[in-house]
This record gives C-alpha cells, sequence and structure tokens, in this order.
C-alpha cells in the first residue's frame, strides 16, 4: 500500500495544455503553458 506522503508524492506534474510538456514549477510564474509555447504566443 502507498503512505499518504507517496501518494502526494506521486502526484501528476504541471502539464503544459498546449503541447504536453512537463512543466516546471515557477514560484513566480501563474502560466499553464511551458517555455516553448509562451515563447511562440510572445510573437
Ligand atoms: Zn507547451
Amino acid at each position: 500500500m502507498q503512505s499518504p506522503v507517496e501518494f502526494f508524492r506521486n502526484l501528476p506534474k504541471k502539464v503544459c495544455p498546449e503541447c504536453g510538456q512537463v512543466v516546471k514549477e515557477q514560484a513566480e510564474s501563474y502560466l499553464m503553458e511551458c517555455d516553448r509555447c509562451l515563447s511562440k504566443r510572445a510573437e
């Protein structure tokens, strides 16, 4: 069985809704997209 701690550790990471790539957690960032998609939008 998994302990509650293990359960929370295994929660899915934040994933970019545009391309499905895992987005690194950034404390400053409220954005969901990965860097690549963000840079695309900036153009
Ligand atoms: Zn993306």
